[in-house]
């Protein structure tokens, strides 16, 4: 059978007007905006207006460590906030805002595949209503009146070789990632060495997805640290009153976007933040409002759960006070043959040694969201037109053996449908009396235990091996006031390790971790285990040569 493309798919979608779509939600229309016929942006005072209403109840989809096999997070997402819909409950999704980066990079769209779909795709995938290019925008200015600080005679005394703030572009473009700037003599700035991130690795994207409100996010905008005096000292945003006009430019990004799935369950698509040197999951803000607007929320956390579920956890519920009722990993026959050792080219045929093989990968992401955080859980097996019987059923059995659930998901064939089995394994789980969230490691810890916790228990390595160079600088962090922040670990996202090469659950290894740097308005210190990059490039072939717009004004090529 040949498969319609998400494309196709979301180009044959009945939308309904968002209107219709608030209405289900039961907003007034005094609280949102129509941005467009299938957008809306809903005013955060909401959150405020609703403080004495129950929220609801929170469901956190993670995955097991990616391979190029694809694992299908936002695509379980949706198909199972679709198939609580079904159910009749009154559902919400919160999703990240894609970046352009990976659109026209190899990643293509972000809305969730097949029949489990965000729709309007090519506008969520294309501009969407312009929170990204705000966020750029911010973080541009900082650095414009940061470099102009320094031209109109630098009173604060900042060192142009410590100015650790960045350019921002939406955009995969490693050309900018170092360059020099502020050539071309006295009048054109000063000279110095310089650089782009792509706007999702931008720490205003980090704070705008953890400020609870305006005023929330302006002290935060404020305590971004820019750079350092001739003298060593931490400059600051607000060293440079940077945070009123940043703030100005960022105030209608900051409400919630409205959106459908493919088969109507309100959508909240909001923030993005990278999940290696940030924390990688939606807005605390549109997280909040879909608890309050709905009595169940599906929210996704990036990567695998090592990262994803990690920081979600330990970072956005620890400092927002969210906290979910259970969890749902996503895993998929392919990746899981991916984890035991098979090719890209191979994945197709049916290989029952190879998956139990890799197995062991999702057991221990099972066991570290059980036992480490105490949230119940529920496997969901998304499935692939090419997996067998006999490979889902090795799956299902190996798990179900742990006393953990495990339930076939066909949302991307089938839509919501296709997830209701899942869908009433994740409602057991929220009736179920509820434990407190533990975290995976206390407030109190310094900085490096903090690291050592996450990696003992979580990744399932023997310790952490610090340079010379991130043990100074973590001390120096810890002397500046950051000791009581939760730590945001950089590595890669294939591993449970810091080397992409080592699959599946490998034992006996040694994370290194090789520097060190405060968020300091996110509120959260950066570990970084490698080169993490903070500017992704294009690939090859990149996915923007297959996208197009017809003399219908209809894009095509996305997917
Ligand atoms: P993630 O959120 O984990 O990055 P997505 O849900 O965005 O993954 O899915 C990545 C890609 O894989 C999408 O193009 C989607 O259409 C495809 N995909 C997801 N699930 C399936 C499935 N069950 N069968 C075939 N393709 C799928
Ligand atoms: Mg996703």
């Amino acid at each position: 059978m040949a498969h319609l493309s998400d494309m196709e798919i979301a180009r044959q979608a009945q939308m309904r007007p968002v209107g219709q779509i608030a209405e289900k939600l039961g907003l007034k229309e005094a609280d949102w905006e129509p941005y467009g016929r299938y957008k809306a942006k809903v005013n955060l005072k909401l959150i405020d207006k609703m403080q004495e209403q129950p929220d609801g109840k929170l469901v956190l989809v993670t995955a097991i460590n990616p391979t190029p096999a694809g694992e299908g997070k936002t695509t379980v997402s949706v198909g199972l906030g679709d198939a609580l819909s079904r159910l009749g409950k009154r559902t919400a999704i919160a999703l990240r805002e894609p970046s352009l980066g990976p659109v026209f990079g190899v990643k293509g769209g972000a809305a969730g595949g097949g029949y489990a779909q965000v729709v309007p795709m090519d506008e969520l995938n294309l501009h969407f209503t312009g929170d990204l290019h705000a966020i750029t925008a911010a973080n541009n200015l900082l650095a414009a009146l940061l470099d102009n600080h320094i031209q109109q005679g630098n009173a604060l005394g900042i060192d142009p070789r410590r100015v650790t703030w960045k350019r921002a572009l939406d955009m995969n473009d490693r050309q900018l990632r170092q360059i020099v700037s502020g050539l071309g003599g006295r009048m054109q700035g000063m000279p110095r060495e310089d650089g782009f991130q792509i706007t999702v690795a931008s720490e205003v994207m980090a704070i705008f997805c953890l400020a609870k409100d305006l005023k929330d996010l302006k002290k935060r905008l404020a305590a971004i640290v820019v750079g350092y005096t001739y003298a060593g000292k931490a400059v600051t945003a607000g060293d440079l009153k940077a945070e009123g006009a940043m703030c100005a430019l960022l105030k209608d990004a900051l409400n919630p976007n409205l959106v459908q799935t493919l088969e109507h369950t309100p959508v909240l698509i909001h923030g993005g933040p990278f999940a290696n040197i940030a924390h990688g999951c939606n807005s605390v803000i549109a997280t909040r409002m879909a608890l309050k607007l709905a009595d169940y929320v599906v929210t996704e956390a990036g990567f695998g759960a090592d990262l994803g579920a990690e920081k979600f956890l330990d970072i956005k519920c620890r400092l927002s006070g969210l906290r979910p009722h259970c969890a749902v990993i996503v895993a998929t026959v392919r990746a899981l043959k991916s984890h035991g050792g098979v090719a890209k080219d191979a994945l197709n045929e049916e290989n029952i040694p190879a998956l139990k093989a890799g197995l062991p990968n999702l057991l221990r992401h099972v066991r570290n969201i059980t036992q480490v955080y105490h949230l119940p859980v529920v496997v969901a097996l998304n499935r692939f037109p090419t997996d067998t019987q006999a490979e889902v059923d090795s799956v299902l059995e190996a798990v179900n053996a742990l006393g953990v659930k495990a339930v076939l998901c066909d949302v991307w064939a089938k839509g919501g449908e296709g997830g209701k089995a899942l869908a009433q394994e994740v409602l057991a789980l929220c009736e179920k009396p509820r434990q407190a969230l533990h975290f995976a490691y206390e407030d109190t810890l310094s900085l490096e235990e903090k690291v050592e916790a996450v990696v003992q228990k979580v990744y399932g390595g023997e310790g952490v091996d610090f340079t010379a160079a991130a043990k100074r600088e973590l001390k120096k962090l810890e002397q500046d006031g950051f000791g009581a922040c939760p730590v945001c670990v950089a590595k890669t996202q294939y591993s449970f390790s810091d080397d992409p090469k080592k699959l599946g659950a490998p034992e006996g290894f040694r994370v290194t971790v090789r520097s060190a740097k405060v968020s300091a308005g996110a509120g959260f210190v950066v570990v970084l285990t490698g080169d993490i990059m903070t500017m992704p490039g294009l690939p090859k072939v990149p996915a923007a040569e297959q996208i197009d717009v017809d003399e219908q004004g209809e894009i095509t090529g996305l997917f």
